[in-house]
C-alpha cells in the first residue's frame, strides 16, 4: 500500500475499548435498577452480538436472551422485513430491543411495532450508538450509549461486508476508501496483533 493511500486509511477511533466497558457498565446498572425482577433481552442480528454479550455478563438480575433478524431498509425495497423471528413468548414480559446503532430509525420502529403486538409487559430500546441527525422516524430511546455524527462508523459489532465485527472499539471509517478495498483497514486495525503473534511463535 502506498503512503498515500495508508494515510487515507487511517481510522479514527470514536470510542476506546475503555470507553466501551464504561457504557456498557452504566447502561447494565440502569436496566438491572429498572428490570427488578427480569427481562428479554432482544438482540438484533447480527451487529449487537458482542454488546448485548457484555451486557447481559453485566446486569444483576436474571435475563433471557433471543434474537431477531431483518432485511435491511433500502429506498427500493421501502420497508423492513422479518428474516428470524424470537423463539421466545414475550406476552407479559418486559421486553429490550438491543442495538449496534440507532440511525435512520427505520429497523428499531418496525421492530418495536413488531414486538408491541405480542402483548409484552412493555418494550423499551437500548442502543451502544445513536446517531440522532440521520433520524427519518422518531424513535424514542431508553437506554442510550454514546451519540455519534453523521460518519460511518466500523467496530465491536459493526461490520463492513462481514469484516471488523470482532474489533473491541469503534472506529470512524471513510466509505470511499472501503468501496475501493473492504480490506483497508484490517492491516492498521489488526496489524499490531497480528505481528506480536507471528512474533510470538
Ligand atoms: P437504521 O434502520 O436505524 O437506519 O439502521 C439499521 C442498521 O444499519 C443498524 O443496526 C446497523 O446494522 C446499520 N448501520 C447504520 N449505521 C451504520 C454505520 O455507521 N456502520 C455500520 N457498519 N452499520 C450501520
Amino acid at each position: 500500500m502506498s503512503p498515500e493511500a495508508r494515510d487515507a486509511a487511517e481510522p479514527r477511533v470514536v470510542l476506546s475499548a475503555a470507553q466501551i466497558d464504561e457504557i456498557v457498565a452504566r447502561l447494565a446498572a440502569a436496566m438491572s435498577a429498572r428490570y427488578v425482577d427480569g427481562a428479554v433481552l432482544i438482540g438484533v442480528l447480527r451487529g449487537s452480538v458482542p454488546f448485548l454479550a457484555d451486557l447481559v455478563r453485566a446486569m444483576t438480575v436474571p435475563v433471557s436472551v433471543d434474537f431477531m433478524a431483518i432485511t435491511p431498509y433500502t429506498p427500493n425495497s421501502g420497508r423492513v422485513r422479518l428474516l428470524k423471528d424470537l423463539d421466545l413468548d414475550i406476552a407479559g414480559r418486559d421486553a429490550v430491543i438491543v442495538e449496534d446503532i440507532v440511525d435512520t430509525g427505520l429497523s428499531t420502529a418496525f421492530l418495536r411495532s413488531e414486538l408491541q403486538r405480542r402483548r409484552p409487559r412493555s418494550v423499551a430500546v437500548c442502543t451502544l450508538l445513536d446517531r440522532r441527525v440521520r433520524r427519518v422516524v422518531p424513535v424514542d430511546i431508553d437506554f442510550a450509549g454514546a451519540e455519534v455524527a453523521d460518519t460511518y462508523v466500523i467496530g465491536f459489532g459493526l461490520d463492513h461486508e462481514g469484516r471488523y465485527r470482532n474489533l473491541r472499539l469503534i472506529a470512524a471509517a471513510d466509505v470511499e476508501v472501503l468501496a475501493a478495498d473492504p480490506d483497508a483497514y484490517v492491516e492498521v486495525l489488526y496489524g499490531s496483533n497480528r505481528r506480536s503473534e507471528q512474533g510470538a511463535s
